[in-house]
């Protein structure tokens, strides 16, 4: 059984977080430690703990985080400058919230990754 995290409550609206975009695939909302001028989390409205347990009847959904990546990167007015899109996966990836997500980096030049 796996057990949920905080974004399943987001998802929910059991707790407050500022939400941008949500439909029946996905959720977006804006990271509460944000590590650049605009920084928000895409996330399957499903809990898939990490990218290793995506199966194939997850495609649509993860097809769905980048479109909402790219709709919300207009809305945020930094599509023609630029942002960064990371999925992070398990301990070496840096993932703390076993729920997959996607990070929406943007609004300052970043720098490299490695
Ligand atoms: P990761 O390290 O890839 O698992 O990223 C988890 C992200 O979730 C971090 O950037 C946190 O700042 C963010 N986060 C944790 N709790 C919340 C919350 N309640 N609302 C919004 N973002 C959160």
């Amino acid at each position: 059984m796996v057990k949920e995290t905080i974004f399943s409550s987001i998802i929910k609206h059991v707790i407050p977080a500022d939400i941008l975009y949500q439909d029946e695939l996905v959720t977006a909302f804006r990271d509460i430690l944000p590590k650049a001028p605009i920084h928000i989390l895409i996330v399957p409205n499903i809990l898939i703990p990490n990218v290793n347990e995506i199966k194939y009847k997850h495609e649509k959904t993860f097809g769905r985080m980048f479109t909402v990546a790219a709709k919300i990167a207009k809305q945020e007015n930094i599509h023609e400058q630029g942002y960064r899109l990371i999925i992070n996966c398990n301990k070496h990836g840096g993932q703390e919230i076993p729920h997959v997500h996607m990070h929406l980096l943007g609004g300052i030049q970043l720098g490299p990754i490695l």
